[in-house]
């Protein structure tokens, strides 16, 4: 019996990872489920799983949630904020933790996961481009295990061999679907609206990784997941576009051979193989029907549509810092369009800018990233306040 814990339980990679744990009772149970928002349904979680332990943002969510929940059978124990969230991530009684909280606002408890040597399941992509280098050091030292969610490179993962992955390598195609844009001219690409998109062709997810995948910073942010995850250089990760979203991603060895990992577009194919790893596990996804496919298509990203894949391209080839800037920069950004204060175009013009601007320090702890990323945020508010007024 695998004892988990949920952070981020109440979104998307939340919903899909219940959904696998709870037609699997035999072999999982919850320890832990966190919300930051939506506590009507965590009160429904909490009554579904019965958690020994809910992790919320603070007194104000606390107050709100005691009234929505009074008089329930299941009344877990309730922690508070960064520190309840890291705390339980350490807890003796828990085997796994699923990192599925969206931003930076996920790397302490992430990092603090990984110094507990816990099973990470890892779809909080922010946390390796944000700290990459500290947190897979963190997982190495602590013998902690890791495994990606995300679909990409959750594909790369299966089609890897599990002994020597990088002995006949020679390198790892990360597929992008191309967004809801992906057919726009540039001009139109000014006046495109949050909702238009929030609106992905093929999956389902957070307002955030949306906004991501129309920009494909998501796939900047996947490349830099990428080499963490795989140890890879800059050199050894291409990314194609594949508007069907089947293949998720592949792997090319040195003789030629192309392994490639297929699918819906589910999110419970890539969670339910982590969660069971090594071995596989059935649910409620559909199954695959190759006869229905009619055509697979590639194409190379065009940079000029997608500036922010190249930024993530060049802060990758700069280092750990710039990957923090890039990161926060956009995180912010996307708050913003999300809020209509900037344009879709202004969120790559905004993180080229606070690239340009922002001097990196030396980042040899993860309090100094978790403090740069503030500083970062600080500033491109900053940045944007001002150039709104002007
Ligand atoms: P979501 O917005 O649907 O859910 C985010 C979760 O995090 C919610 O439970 C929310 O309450 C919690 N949260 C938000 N802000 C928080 C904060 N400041 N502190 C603590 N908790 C907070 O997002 P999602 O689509 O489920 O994505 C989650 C992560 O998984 C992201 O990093 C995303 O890039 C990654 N991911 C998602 C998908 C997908 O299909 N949705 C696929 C691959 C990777
Ligand atoms: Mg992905």
């Amino acid at each position: 019996m695998q004892s988990i814990v949920v952070f981020g339980a109440t979104g998307s990679i939340g919903d899909s990872t219940l959904d696998i744990i709870a037609s699997h009772p035999e072999k999982y149970k919850i320890y832990a489920l966190s919300a930051f928002s939506q506590l009507e349904k965590l009160s429904l979680l909490t009554q579904k799983f019965c958690p020994k332990v809910l992790i919320l943002p603070d007194e104000n969510a606390l107050k709100t949630f005691k009234q929505i929940h009074a008089g329930k059978s299941c009344q877990p124990e309730i922690r508070l904020g960064q520190e309840g969230l890291c705390t339980t991530a350490q807890d003796n009684e828990v085997d796994t933790v699923v990192c599925a909280i969206v931003g930076a606002a996920g790397l302490k408890s992430a990092y603090a996961a990984a110094c507990a040597g816990k099973r990470i399941l890892l779809a909080n992509k922010e946390v390796l481009v944000s700290a990459g280098a500290l947190f897979m050091d963190a997982v190495v030292q602590h013998n902690a295990t890791l495994l990606p969610l995300d679909s990409e490179h959750n594909a790369i993962f299966q089609c890897l061999p599990a002994e020597n992955p990088k002995k006949y390598l020679q390198k790892v195609i990360v597929t992008a679907s191309g967004g809801p844009f992906r057919e726009k001219t540039l001009a139109e690409l000014e006046s495109v609206t949050p909702e238009q998109a929030c609106k992905h062709p093929n999956w389902s997810m957070g307002r955030k990784i949306s906004v991501d995948s129309a920009t494909m910073v998501n796939k900047g942010l996947e490349v830099i997941e990428a080499k963490w995850l795989f140890d890879l250089s800059v050199e050894q990760i291409e990314v194609v576009i594949h508007p069907q979203s089947i293949v998720h991603s592949m792997v090319q060895f040195i003789d030629g051979s192309l392994l490639a990992q297929l699918g819906h577009h589910d999110m419970r194919i890539p969670i339910s193989y982590a969660l069971a790893y090594p071995e596989r596990i059935s649910h409620n996804a559909a199954s695959f029907d190759l006869l229905g496919l009619s055509r697979l298509d590639f194409m190379p990203p065009d940079f000029k549509r997608y500036p922010c894949l190249r930024l993530a391209f060049d802060a990758l080839k700069e280092g750990g810092g710039a990957c923090t800037v890039l990161n926060a920069a956009n995180e912010i950004a996307v708050e913003n369009f999300l809020q209509k204060s900037i344009r879709f175009t202004d969120i790559a013009k905004t993180i080229e800018t606070m690239l340009e601007q922002i001097t990196i320090p030396s980042l040899n702890h993860i309090d100094e990233v978790i403090a740069f990323d503030k500083v970062v945020r600080e500033k491109t508010r900053h940045h944007l306040q001002s150039s709104m007024r002007g």
